[in-house]
């Protein structure tokens, strides 16, 4: 190669590393995806950021300079998180709806917002490249945020006891003889405060959870009796709709170290959901069974369905499916949040299968080693 054009390419080289170092943004090369990640170039604020030196880094496996955290400092394996998508040249996002952490040099972490994307040339993926930033200050505007609901809902509580409380006290004739218009009329008002109670209640188990404040307090339980109680709770909204339900209980199902109150939650949600939203006559069928090392539950419905448009976004925060909105108006689209997040704390898993106007069923599966105690100030609310 003539001088001239070496000359020119290493220009062109230095010019580029000076971008690429003067990215705002942390910045790492990855290569080697498929065989755990190895570290082939990083940036000036990546050393800011992690307090590892370059020449530190070079070369070495990505997993073990920065180990990835989720929330609850539990380590998440390249392999699983990164890899598969990187390699079927998926893009990899996390933000402050799904954060997870870094270590640092001196083992302590960070919330971290990145974006991985695949490296292509010639047509094939040689690596990844990630951006990445510290967004701790995010996370403390975010919890800011979730303190004040969880103060706020909590405030809301005792006002909504005392109308509670009095308007229970005037339906019993406690006050003198209601007629039946001011009957009506009071049993509406005690129907929408109770719902107000089902909504802060929500508010602050959302919020609890999110603020890692719940406590968990694991003690033998028989899932079976759980869902029975909470099928017992819905009897006159069953017995209205005219719902067909079946039961099937395996019966080798052993007690399971379990907070009552958690399993109660989901299987409150689950079970209100298939009545909600099944129509007068239809079926429901609930199942607890054991399978190797877990538990399975399922609740199916011959309901309305979720669109499936819809269906990637039906464990989000306060998503609630356009089919539903006519069927049922008071809802909060904060049940399988809730739900959700108890199984992810229980190691378990929950999914679904669902078809519009067809019917839609529910699993959730729980390690039968079941759940870890939990230190926490407040404890979640029945819904
Ligand atoms: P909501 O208060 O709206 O019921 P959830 O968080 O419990 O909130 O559920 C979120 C959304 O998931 C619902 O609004 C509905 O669109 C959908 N969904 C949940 N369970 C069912 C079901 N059994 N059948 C149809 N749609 C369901």
């Amino acid at each position: 190669m003539p001088k001239k054009h070496i000359q020119q390419l290493i220009k062109r080289n230095v010019r580029d590393d000076a971008v690429l170092q003067s990215l705002g943004d942390g910045l790492i090369v990855i290569v080697d995806v498929d065989k755990g990640g190895r570290i082939a170039y990083v940036n000036k604020v990546f050393e800011d950021i992690t307090g590892w030196k370059s020449e530190e880094v070079l070369n070495k496996s990505i997993v073990k300079v920065i180990p990835r955290e989720d929330k609850d400092g539990k380590l998440v394996s390249f392999k699983e998180r990164i890899v598969s998508k990187v390699l079927a040249g998926e893009k990899v996002v996390a933000d402050l709806i799904q954060p997870f952490y870094y270590v640092r040099k001196d083992k302590s972490r960070f919330p971290v917002a990145s974006t991985i994307t695949p490296i292509i040339l010639n047509k094939k993926i040689i690596g990844a490249v990630e951006t990445f930033r510290d967004i701790s200050k995010e996370s403390e505007v975010d919890k800011a945020k979730t303190e004040f609901v969880s103060l706020a809902s909590h405030q809301l509580r005792s006002p909504l006891s005392t109308i509670n409380w009095y308007v229970e006290m005037l339906l019993s004739g406690d006050a003198g003889e209601v007629n039946e218009n001011q009957k009506k009329y009071l049993e509406e008002t005690y129907k929408a405060s109770k719902r107000m109670v089902g909504l802060v209640n929500a508010l602050l188990n959302v919020s609890r959870l999110e603020l890692g404040t719940f406590v968990v307090e694991p003690e033998p339980v028989n899932i079976v009796e759980v869902a029975k109680a909470c099928l017992k709770e819905l009897k006159s909204q069953i017995l209205e709709k005219k719902l067909v339900i079946t039961e099937k209980y395996d019966p080798g199902i052993p007690s399971i170290q379990a907070d009552p109150k958690l399993l109660t939650i989901v299987f409150q949600n689950l079970l209100s959901n298939s009545v909600k939203y099944t129509s007068l006559g239809g079926k429901i069928d609930l199942t607890v069974g054991k399978e190797k090392d877990v538990i399975l539950i399922t609740v199916a419905d011959t309901g309305i369905g979720i669109p499936e448009h819809q269906q990637d976004k039906i464990f989000t925060r306060l998503f609630r499916a356009d089919n539903v909105k006519q069927v049922d108006p008071n809802g909060t689209g904060l049940g399988l949040y809730i739900v959700k997040e108890i199984i992810d704390y229980s190691r378990g898993k929950i999914w679904f299968e669902s078809e519009e106007n067809k019917g839609t069923t529910f699993y959730v599966q729980l390690p039968i080693e079941g759940m870890i105690a939990k230190k926490g100030t407040k404890e979640l609310n029945y819904g």
